[in-house]
């Protein structure tokens, strides 16, 4: 760049990208809005078949990865606050979906006073760091984000209403996107609770599932056209991840924890695919003699002993022992077990190396290179490519920013300079 155009970029910016230099692209300073999209439950190989136009379009004109790793264990709410915090569920504390906390009682998806009470949620999540430096902020409802963490909320957030239609989470996404940049947030983000609950009930290979993925991705279709028609596509950075994929669960592979273990000798805190216990006060050595190790199904350890890889045990939530089930199989209490419904059913939360657990992710705008794919990455990256996209300072964090700058375009005009060495 000579030094002429070294003087007239920053007049361009100031002027609101009303003039155009010879050799210069015209540059507006609109500032651009983040806008993180979760759908549920959703495998790589969801994508790409025909099911999925809008969303293969954004991947195809934007930037993809060939899987995102999820972290230990492969649930929903874990990986949601990975995604949102960039750490491991062992460091942020959401550790399982249903939890036991000796000062604070009993975690479960419809406590809704436990998901709303800060002192469960530890770490930082890309909303606080956005609302922290001056960055207004709107969810929809991203786990997390119905609680105050560290006594910050996003500005506006709205607890998970199962019952709210798609039609009109997109339409209140759009509207936030549409709005003059004095109210426009800077960050937003969409969460949708589908195709999981098809894949569950019916198997990832079922019918059902495709026709869900059918209609999640109409819903993204609407919204982009939403943007366009409010001319806002430009101004709007799109991420779109799953939290972990889905392994078929065939019928009759379930085993009731009561066979595990012995109410009596040990108490069951988590159930599913990653099973905790913790042993009666007194039976701890029965309780061990009849957990530990190798079984049929699943396989057993104390929780400082599980395998070094999934970075899972030290958080004082997790119970004293932890079993994964192997793919394809469930564990649930025998109570349970008996509303289960019969055939082909699906099911995660199985060891994240399975190429069955692997999830999207997707970019798409103007900080985004168009037609890249990327390597495989774990999804504690995710938030420190959040953090460089809104410019503010990340949280202390288990990702790395180096995995995803590959993602963006040069420059980045609305990112902090990285760091030097
Ligand atoms: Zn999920």
């Amino acid at each position: 760049m000579n030094g002429l155009h070294r003087l007239l970029v920053p007049l361009c910016l100031l002027l609101l990208g009303a003039c155009a230099t010879p050799g210069i692209a015209p540059q507006t300073d609109a500032p651009r809005t983040l806008l993180l999209v979760s759908l549920d439950g959703v495998h790589p190989s969801y994508l790409g078949r025909g099911d999925t136009p809008n969303l293969d379009r954004l991947a195809r004109e934007g930037v993809q990865a060939a899987w995102m790793n999820p972290s230990y264990p492969s649930l929903t709410f874990p990986n949601h606050y990975t995604i949102v915090t960039g750490l491991r569920p062992d460091r942020h504390g959401i550790v399982h979906n249903t939890m036991h906390d000796d000062a604070l009682g009993g975690f479960w998806l419809a406590n809704r006073e436990a998901v709303g009470d800060g002192r469960w949620w530890s770490g930082e999540p890309i909303w606080v760091a956005a609302e922290n430096a001056g960055l207004a902020t709107a969810t929809l409802s991203w786990p997390g984000s119905e609680a105050p963490v560290a006594d910050v909320r996003p500005a506006r957030w709205h607890p998970f209403d199962a019952d709210r239609p798609i039609a009109a989470r997109i339409d209140m996404v759009a509207g936030w996107l549409a709005e003059p940049i004095a109210t426009r947030p800077r960050l937003a983000t969409l969460y949708f609770e589908h195709p999981d609950g098809s894949a569950h009930a019916h198997g990832p290979h079922s019918a059902e599932l495709r026709a869900t993925m059918r209609e999640v991705d109409a819903a993204i279709g609407t919204l982009l056209a939403r943007l366009e028609s409010a001319g806002v596509r430009d101004a709007t950075d799109l991420v779109i991840v799953s939290d972990h994929g889905m392994a078929e669960v065939p019928e009759g592979q379930v085993v009731a924890t009561e066979e595990m273990a012995d109410p009596e000798i040990a108490t069951l805190v988590m159930h599913g695919q990653v099973v905790g216990f913790r042993p009666v006060e007194g039976r701890e050595t029965e309780a061990e003699r009849a957990l530990l190790g190798r079984h049929a199904h699943h396989q057993c350890w104390r929780r400082h002993e599980l395998p070094p890889r999934w970075r899972y045990g030290t958080h004082p939530r997790v119970p004293a022992i932890v079993c994964q089930m192997d793919k394809g199989w469930d564990a649930l209490p025998r109570k349970s077990l008996a509303r289960r419904p019969s055939g082909t059913r699906g099911s995660h939360g199985y060891d994240p190396a399975e190429p069955e657990m692997r999830a999207i992710f997707i970019a798409n705008g103007p900080s985004f290179r168009r037609g890249a794919t990327l390597p495989a990455f774990d999804n504690v990256d995710v938030y420190p490519l959040l953090a460089r996209l809104l410019g503010v300072p990340p949280a202390p964090n288990d990702g790395a920013l180096e995995t995803l700058l590959p993602a963006l375009s040069e420059p980045l005009p609305h990112a902090a300079p990285p760091p030097s060495h």
